[in-house]
């Protein structure tokens, strides 16, 4: 594979990455690509054999609900040897770890998931199956900045610019502090989302916008007129909110005449 980078002399669509890479694939001018490939492992296809699921009416569970013990973690690590996945040359391989609603529980490297697996619980020991969560959302940072793992979440969390309607990718997108840092905004990824330059802009200079970032990566945009919009990270769905489907109609008991 080869890494295609935009190029402006060329005319549209060859001038941008993705399109000359499928277009242009035979021009080896350019230096050699990295892939990251990311796995994404629902936490209810991990859960070990004797695992008692929540009686009907529970509260569904909470981003911090189902704790991602060793016995998830020896669970997925197994799938991905027998599936035989393994990190692209020159790339890397992660997993994002989803809750029942879509949300994203957690996201690391396959190489940090050995290492906590080989460890265990730093609390009961080294094979203890103890039930503590092993691997979670990364830790607040003491600083503005954010830490690489806090990085990798964000990105896998919001994957695009979070403000309403945009689509530029998290990628190239800055890291905002939705709660600003200076007034006592935390360095957490409760208070941390992907906005692109403009939007990033949009918020820290233009009066009258609100935003309000919810624990589960839900975020509320109200407008100097006081309309407010919701984004939701991808794949979260609102299972507290979500209507039910209406029933399918009946069929008529006799056909129709034609
Ligand atoms: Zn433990
Ligand atoms: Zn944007």
């Amino acid at each position: 594979m080869r890494v295609i980078r935009g190029d402006r002399s060329l005319p549209a669509p060859f001038d941008h990455p993705h399109a000359a890479l499928v277009l242009r694939p035979w021009d080896t001018s350019r230096p050699a690509v990295t892939a990251q490939v990311t796995v994404t492992a629902p936490l209810a296809a991990l859960r070990p054999a004797g695992w008692a699921a929540p009686s009907i009416g529970a509260e569904p569970p909470t981003l911090d609900g189902e704790p991602i013990t060793a016995a998830h973690l020896r669970e997925l690590l197994g799938r991905l040897d027998a599936l035989g996945v393994q990190a692209p040359p020159g790339g890397g391989l992660a997993v994002a770890i989803t809750g029942d609603d879509g949300a994203l529980l957690a996201a690391v490297t396959v190489t940090e998931l050995r290492r906590i697996a080989a460890r265990g619980c730093v609390v009961h020991g080294r094979g203890a199956d103890c039930g503590c969560a092993l691997v979670g959302r990364p830790p607040a940072m003491p600083g503005y900045h954010r830490s690489t793992a806090q990085e990798r979440f964000l990105r896998l969390r919001d994957r695009t610019c979070r403000h309403p309607g945009c689509s530029r990718s998290a990628g190239r997108a800055d890291a905002d502090h939705v709660v600003p840092y200076d007034c006592g905004g935390r360095t957490s990824c409760e208070n941390l989302c992907c906005l692109c330059r403009t939007h990033h802009r949009l918020k820290t200079f233009a009066r009258g916008w609100r935003f309000e970032l919810l624990p589960n990566g839900t975020l509320l945009v109200t407008t100097p007129s006081g309309v407010t919009r919701t984004t939701r990270p991808p794949g979260l769905r609102d299972v507290r909110t979500q209507p039910a489907l209406p029933p399918p109609p009946r069929p008529p008991d006799e056909a129709p005449p034609f």
